[in-house]
């Protein structure tokens, strides 16, 4: 899985995206600017998210199933762009492998085997001259795709609150942790409280993070 930020919301003066919501919010009230971090968690305390809609990410999502981006194209006010099955082949698709398939020797026979013959199938319409829309039927969730995904702060913090939780699927729980990760820094005062509470107390979810071991192991290099 690769999960990438590639543009943020960057004023004209170079200040990040936490200036453009602090301005926002201080507009309201005519305050002047001063602790962003403190303006900001308060406003988001009061449930005032209208001003946090001003910024955005957009992230680059590969290496990802199709069950996982059915799940993500739920969240309608992000905007999506994916590789598309009408128009490009699949003929060289990859697969994603769930972890309870991958350690089961006996599932992993059967998976691989369904995998094989629903390749062989799609290769067969396609010669046959199946156009790739119809040809895709016989694609199972499991294929691989990419996305650009793109979306405003309230709607990112709405998102890593429910599919970063123990009912959200492992895979787009993962997607979203990633994303958290990489937008914590650069907006700390949103996201930062939550990434540790979630670290906390679930540092299962975030095992794509370098251990603390591998950490101490590259600064003694
Ligand atoms: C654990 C889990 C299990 C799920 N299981 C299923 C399932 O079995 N079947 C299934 O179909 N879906 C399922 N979903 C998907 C879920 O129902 C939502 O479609 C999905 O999470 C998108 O979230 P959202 O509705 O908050 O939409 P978003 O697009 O993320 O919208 C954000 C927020 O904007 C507001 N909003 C957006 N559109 C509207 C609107 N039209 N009217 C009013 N308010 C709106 C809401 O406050 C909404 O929460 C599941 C989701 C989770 C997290």
């Amino acid at each position: 899985m690769e999960v990438r930020l590639i543009a943020a919301t960057q004023c004209l003066d170079q200040t990040g995206p936490e200036e453009l919501l602090e301005r926002a919010g201080r507009l309201c009230y005519a305050s002047a600017m001063g602790d962003t971090a403190k303006f900001l968690r308060a406003r988001v305390r009061e449930g005032h998210l209208s001003l946090i809609e001003h910024a955005t990410a957009s992230f680059y999502i590969g290496g990802i199933s199709r069950t996982c981006s059915h799940q993500l194209v739920r969240h309608r006010l992000c905007s999506f762009s994916q590789r598309s099955q009408r128009y490009v082949s699949e003929g060289g698709a990859e697969f994603i492998v769930p972890l309870s398939i991958a350690q089961n020797e006996e599932a992993s026979r059967v998976y691989q085997n369904f995998l094989a013959s629903s390749r062989e199938a799609y290769t067969t319409l396609r010669e046959l001259g199946v156009p790739k829309e119809d040809s895709r039927f016989v694609l199972p969730n499991a294929t691989e795709t990419e996305l650009i995904m793109s979306l405003n702060f309230r709607e990112a913090l709405h998102l890593f609150r429910v599919r970063i939780s123990r009912g959200a699927q492992w895979e787009i729980r993962e997607v979203c942790a990633r994303m958290l990760d990489q937008l914590s820094p650069i907006a700390p005062s949103l996201f930062g409280e939550l990434l540790d509470e979630l670290k906390g107390a679930h540092p299962e979810w975030f095992r794509f993070l370098p251990q603390q071991d591998e950490v101490d192991q590259a600064s003694e290099k």
